[in-house]
């Protein structure tokens, strides 16, 4: 990672949006200025960008380990939506089982929503109580199955699921069954040999890339219908003009992102030992990736303590994903409280943030303890 131009402020919400790498920053740059040509052009500025295209589908492959096709979206939502429709109308299928968790985003959650409305199985499984969740889902699976979509790594509190070991005892169970992973919280984060799918979302924008980019990984094998069709470029598979200069940017994110597994592992105890020596701190996350960490301050509102922490230009999420005044309900599927989701707060962790960073997070948690406790 390049040294970055330092600002005054603690970002811990990075499961929400990251800030890009300078090096991201330059690469966008430098591509918008230099190489703006469309790449269906024939001619050598076409020539050009075609091949940063290519040299970023490589820079993506290597990292994720595998072997297959890279499609450029605008983000995993995009990417999601691309699989989870493209996929059953490529293989004709009309009405089927699809087998998901109870706690995926949104951008898998809607879209399985839709596809239970016209026709399919559609089987969320919980992990309410349950020790061995991945044997759950693994369960579920049967000769009807044609799709499983879970996610890696959970964006509200860092569960991670052993995508590896499903797709194997899926593969086992039914050789036909197609498996999606959401692995946008986890890819760059974690060991890609733990990241294991026919089809994977990626988004750029969580790994300090720019926003409005992002990939749909395909294994050789694996066919889709496109979301998006007109002009036939990426092989007809996604049309519209390439963003050359975002996804020149979003393979220097890649290229950049530094191995911090042991880093978050240090810092998530660091943070964890201190919140266990202020009073009612309970930690919501288990089981999770060491850069999201999910606990509750009970008395003190997430909004009230998000705010007071902003004060001292300290950046958390609240722990529980709100849309339009509504809590996602992802924590109640972890066996959270309502009372203790709504004073629940989520610290993610990104290569910037060091020790220091944690101590003056702590401290605010405890003056805010003080001040707004009830
Ligand atoms: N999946 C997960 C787990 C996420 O956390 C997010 C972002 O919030 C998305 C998908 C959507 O990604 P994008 O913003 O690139 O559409």
């Amino acid at each position: 990672m390049s040294k970055q131009v330092s600002i005054d402020l603690i970002y811990l919400d990075n499961a929400a949006t990251t800030r890009p790498f300078d090096s991201v920053i330059k690469a966008v740059g430098d591509n918008m200025a230099a190489n703006f040509g469309n790449a269906s052009s024939l001619h050598r500025m076409g020539i050009n960008a075609e091949k940063v295209i290519k040299d970023a589908k490589t820079v993506l492959l290597d990292k994720l380990g595998l072997e297959g096709g890279i499609l450029f979206t605008s983000g995993a939502t995009e990417a999601s939506n691309t699989a989870l429709f493209g996929v059953p109308k490529a293989y004709r299928h009309n009405g089927g089982g699809i087998v998901t968790t109870t706690f995926e985003h949104p951008s898998v959650a809607r879209p399985l929503d839709a596809l239970a409305d016209s026709g399919y199985n559609v089987v969320r499984v919980s992990p309410k109580g349950i020790a061995d969740y991945e044997q759950r889902i693994i369960d579920a699976v049967n000769e009807k199955t044609l799709m499983v979509s879970i996610m890696w790594v959970n964006n509200e509190t860092g569960f991670m699921i052993d995508t590896a070991r499903v797709y194997k005892a899926v593969k086992r169970e039914n050789p036909h069954t197609i498996v999606h992973v959401d692995a946008v919280q986890g890819f760059c984060k974690l060991p890609s040999k733990q990241l294991r799918a026919d089809i994977i979302s990626l988004s750029a924008h969580k790994i300090h890339g720019p926003k409005g980019i992002g990939a749909l990984y395909f294994a050789k094998n694996i066919r889709f219908e496109p979301l998006i069709r007109g002009g036939g470029q990426q092989k007809d598979l996604r049309s519209g003009t390439e963003p050359v200069d975002l996804i020149a940017g979003f393979a220097e994110a890649v290229r950049s992102y530094p191995d911090c597994t042991q880093k978050y592992a240090a810092l998530n105890d660091r943070l964890t030992a201190a919140l266990g020596t202020l009073d009612d701190v309970v930690i919501n996350s288990f089981g999770n990736a060491k850069n999201i960490l999910n606990f509750s301050v009970r008395g003190v509102r997430s909004e009230i303590m998000l705010h007071s922490l902003e004060e001292r230009e300290i950046y958390v999420s609240s722990g529980s994903a709100c849309s339009k005044g509504k809590t996602s309900g992802v924590l109640a599927e972890f066996g959270v409280s309502d009372k203790d989701a709504d004073c629940a707060i989520r610290v993610s962790m990104s290569p910037f943030t060091e020790e220091s960073d944690i101590d003056a997070l702590a401290e605010g948690i405890s003056d805010g303890i003080k001040r707004f406790r009830r």
